[in-house]
């Protein structure tokens, strides 16, 4: 099966709105010239949606945002809708970032609103999930990655599912420079592909795409792309750094 490789640039709180915009622009000059064998998106903060937006026009360029409110309006201070991300040019959200369980309360069947609330306004949901540490080690990682898509996706027709990315992001792995090897990854992704042919078909489980996350970098891309079932990746430090990033994407 065909999967286009997918890498996914998450800058976090991180970078003004003309920050955002330079480093945009660095990435599209220093990889023009490269023939456009993935797909790339770059995920800044919602203040930079509009800068980063100007300068992806009419390139292969994608833009995602890094989190989404369930409801398209309303009392919501401080929120930010479906509809307006999609009027922002987002193509892709990021949704359930493990910082956002840990830091903003997010449980998955939140998650799974705004899962919903993302296709329904037609911009692919970028589900992350992962096991701590302490999960790890009491083995409990299957059981916690089942629970996390499961309730994740409950509800979504086979139509629906059709928008989704996963992001597998061992939360230990994230921004420590610790990053799962390659047979920890291999075999996550397997369980997690299974996982989504139980919950949807077959045929779909193999064409929705499984980046992988957690201290992605220039020396270790390609290792992890070449696994069977990993599509791409999810970077954040990487990410923020042009150079580092354009080399990373030279190497995957
Ligand atoms: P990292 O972050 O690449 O800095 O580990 C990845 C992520 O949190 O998406």
């Amino acid at each position: 099966m065909d999967r286009r490789t997918f890498i996914v640039a998450n800058w976090k709180m991180h970078k003004t709105p003309e920050e955002a915009a330079q480093t945009a622009e660095s990435i599209i000059t220093s990889l023009s010239s490269l023939p456009a064998t993935a797909d790339i998106a770059l995920a800044p903060s919602f203040p930079a949606l509009l800068t980063v937006a100007e300068k992806l026009k009419d390139t292969p360029f994608l833009l995602a945002a890094q989190n989404v409110h369930t409801e398209p309006q309303g009392a919501f201070t401080g929120e930010i809708s479906a509809p307006m991300l999609k009027a922002c040019g987002c193509q892709f959200v990021i949704v359930g970032h493990s910082e956002r369980r840990q830091y903003s309360s997010e449980t998955d069947s939140l998650i799974q609103k705004k899962i919903r609330a993302s296709i329904l306004n037609k911009i692919g949901p970028i589900l992350c999930v992962g096991e701590s540490d302490a999960q790890r080690n009491e083995g409990r990682t299957f059981k916690v990655l089942d629970k996390q898509v499961r309730e994740a996706v409950k509800g979504l027709s086979v139509t629906d599912a059709e928008f989704l990315i996963l992001a597998y992001e061992p939360i230990w792995a994230i921004g420590t420079g610790k990053t799962a090897s390659v047979d920890q990854v291999q075999e996550v992704h397997a369980f997690l592909r299974e996982t989504l042919a139980d919950c949807f078909e077959k045929d779909l489980a193999k064409r929705i795409r499984i980046l992988y996350g957690g201290s992605v970098k220039p020396s270790n891309i390609k290792e992890l792309i070449a696994l069977s079932d990993v599509d791409g990746a999810l970077v954040g430090g990487a990410s923020l750094d042009p150079e580092t990033f354009v080399s990373l994407i030279r190497n995957g």
